[in-house]
């Protein structure tokens, strides 16, 4: 057991935060008591949690509290509960280091910000945790004992740089934060916390939906006493404990006793946000399943959204006891940024993760409240679009992953969804709206995938649909192959590729003259496009007359049930298939063409002609790059196109350049 004190220096980051903190201009330092209060309430939790497994960690007739002492004469405050506690390892572990990557990111936050108005914002963002006691106090002791063990540990810091660790003195478990406090300075923000009004007011305002009572003693009069006195006229005191938060949980509450604030606060604590969420919504079912709850959408995407390990801010309670902090079994993965709280009496308490998994009552839960999740964005959309517009923005591409990974909840996915068009270059569609502005001879909804709205916007492939002002879907988002896969018609009407297949727009009375003109064209250049297909082997399985374009001289297809270029991108860009060789696609060109034409009349005058090669590279790669992809081997498009510029830029015919370049 250590008798002397131990002194150790705080590390670089640690000492960097308390600087912060002391100097701190920020007003609302009372946000101080909210950490501490919050630092208490989960340490409470951590105990409940661990008792489930081992009883023992719970004295007998245990009543979790969080109780604050204070000491006006001597400026001090305490802040003590029977929770779990640390040991001497774990209060040097997390007192004495932030390890936590939110403080780190505020540090650099605040080295990039330097202003001082930014760094003040940055400290109300971040939750600044137990170092916010320092913007109060010059001096701060912890005192702690952890649950089953014997060893009680001391530790004191006037954040000079450096703290003490010793041997503390109680008996029970749990911890006591004493504040040493500055002195009263409103105009810093330092109000008097040895108040027991300004204490009840923070507490309500920041904690008042802890679980646990946050209690203070309080004086009261006995016997006799004037109103409004605290003394008896026989000068006797008495004091009573004050139970200074509601302490019910918001989800128990009817929805009309709870204001936009409370739910604010509640989500802010719960989330670990800064911010307010957008959107909360709150539901109960009775009956076959029991289960009330709040659940929030927040205004921002956690930064874990699109990675692989993002972490579930959904909690699990069983009346009122929280049984999964993170619970990945009440919504399916796609609605991972859905917050809050689902709190039912018909799950039990000590449940397994697998146990918890086949639980029917959880099955039926999460029907419900996948159904809610997805109606309350439905009619969010329908009655305030701006604001759900953004939230499509921030959540929308997590969203469309339900259209894959969640089949059933297709019909309730599909009227969220919201896509990029050649409508408008700025509003996003839905598929109802694209239906209600079909043309009346149009059958199908019309899509192109691609990287970027430019490189789609201006792809050939798409001129003969702008042309007849048939409306297109730019799906610019790769997981937008994914959902077109899983999504075959909208209302009766079949979603298709404008890149795919051997396309047919005309119908009607000019129809069968076009037919008939188009076999001619076919016959004409029947030869031309062999010799074609001959020279680009490689990449290309066929060369035919196209119907899609009107301006360029050729575009790249693929067969109806082919790949679509952007998903041929995607699966390589994953390592595995990176090496795969690419699929052969279909070279469409423009019979009308100018540069087609002369390359037919170039060809009858001689087909042997060895520019015929390049004019395969060069229709090829100019089809290739159109449509976003890299041209795989760009050497023998690069010669081409440099022949070209020699004979254009020589200004002389193509022989004479042709003859010199060679000769
Ligand atoms: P945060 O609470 O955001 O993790 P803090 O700086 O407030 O950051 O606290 C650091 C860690 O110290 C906590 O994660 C917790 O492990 C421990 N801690 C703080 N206060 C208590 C307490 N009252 N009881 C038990 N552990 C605590």
């Amino acid at each position: 057991m250590q008798s002397t004190p131990e002194i150790r220096q705080f590390e670089a980051e640690t000492k960097q935060l308390l600087d912060i903190m002391i100097h701190s201009l920020y007003t609302e330092k009372e946000i101080f008591l909210r950490e501490l209060i919050s630092n208490a309430s989960d340490a409470l939790d951590k105990l409940r949690f661990n008792a489930l497994t081992d009883s023992a960690l719970l004295p007998d007739g245990h009543d979790p509290e969080i109780r604050i002492e204070t000491d006006p004469d001597r400026r001090l405050l305490t802040i003590a509960d029977n929770g779990i506690g640390m040991t001497r390892d774990e209060v040097i572990e997390n007192i004495g280091s932030i390890a936590r990557s939110g403080t780190q990111e505020m540090l650099e936050q605040i080295k990039k910000s330097k202003g001082s108005a930014e760094t003040i914002e940055m400290i109300g963002r971040f939750g600044v945790g137990f170092y916010s006691a320092f913007m109060v106090a010059d001096e701060v002791t912890l005192e702690t004992l952890k649950a089953g063990t014997e060893e009680p540990t001391l530790w004191k810091s006037s954040a000079d740089g450096t703290y003490s660790v010793e041997s503390g003195s109680r008996r029970n478990q749990g911890t006591s934060v004493t504040l040493h406090l500055k002195p009263v300075d409103e105009n810093a923000g330092i109000g008097d916390f040895t108040d027991e009004w300004t204490i009840s007011r923070t507490v309500r305002r920041y904690s008042n939906y802890i679980a646990y009572p946050v209690r203070q003693r309080i004086k009261r009069a006995t016997k006799g006493a004037e109103e409004g006195g605290i003394v008896g006229a026989d000068g006797t005191t008495a004091y009573e404990d004050k139970t200074l938060n509601s302490m019910k949980p918001i989800w128990t509450l009817p929805e009309s006793e709870v204001d936009e604030k409370e739910y604010n606060e509640f989500y802010k604590r719960l989330a670990g946000d800064w911010q307010d969420p957008s959107l909360h919504l709150r539901f109960k079912a009775e009956g076959a399943s029991e289960y009330e709850s709040v659940l929030f959408i927040p205004s921002e995407p956690p930064p874990d959204l699109n990675t692989f390990g993002a972490e579930f801010g959904l909690q699990l309670y069983a009346r009122r006891v929280m049984v999964t902090e993170r619970c990945e079994e009440v919504l399916p993965h796609f609605l991972r940024f859905v917050r809050g709280v689902v709190d039912s009496a018909d799950i039990p308490l000590n449940i397994s993760r697998q146990t918890l998994q086949e639980n029917r009552h959880l099955a039926r839960i999460r029907k419900f409240v996948t159904k809610k999740v997805l109606d309350a964005l439905g009619k969010l959309k329908r009655e305030d679009s701006e604001k759900y517009r953004d939230l499509w923005g921030k959540f929308g591409r997590v969203i469309k992953e339900g259209m894959s990974t969640e089949p059933a909840q297709q019909d309730r996915i599909v009227p969220l969804l919201l896509f990029e068009s050649s409508n408008d270059p700025k509003e996003l569609t839905s598929l109802k709206d694209y239906a209600a502005r079909m043309k009346p001879d149009q059958t199908s909804i019309y899509y192109i995938t691609g990287e970027s709205r430019a490189i789609v916007a201006n792809s050939p492939v798409i001129e003969a649909f702008i042309k007849k002002e048939y409306e297109v879907l730019f799906l610019t988002d790769p997981i937008d192959e994914f959902v077109v896969v899983g999504l075959q018609d909208f209302d009766g009407k079949p979603l298709r590729s404008v890149a795919k297949g051997d396309l047919d727009l005309g119908e009607g009375e000019a129809a069968a003259d076009a037919k008939e003109e188009r076999r001619a064209q076919e016959q004409r250049f029947t030869s031309l496009f062999k010799t074609l297909e001959k020279h680009l082997d490689e990449s290309v399985k066929q060369v035919r007359l196209s119907n899609r374009l009107t301006t360029s001289p050729a575009c790249l297809t693929v067969d109806e049930d082919g790949m679509s270029p952007q998903m041929e991108r995607i699966l390589r860009g994953r390592s595995e298939d990176s090496k795969a060789p690419r699929q052969k696609r279909i070279l469409e060109v423009n019979g009308s063409h100018e540069v087609v034409e002369a390359l037919q009349a170039r060809f009858e005058r001689d087909s042997e002609d060895p520019s015929i090669r390049e004019y395969a590279e060069l229709l090829f790669g100019y089809a290739t790059l159109a449509e976003g992809t890299e041209i795989e081997n760009p050497g023998p498009f690069n010669k081409a196109l440099e022949g070209l510029m020699l004979r254009a830029v020589r200004g002389g015919t193509a022989e004479s350049a042709q003859s010199k370049a060679s000769g």
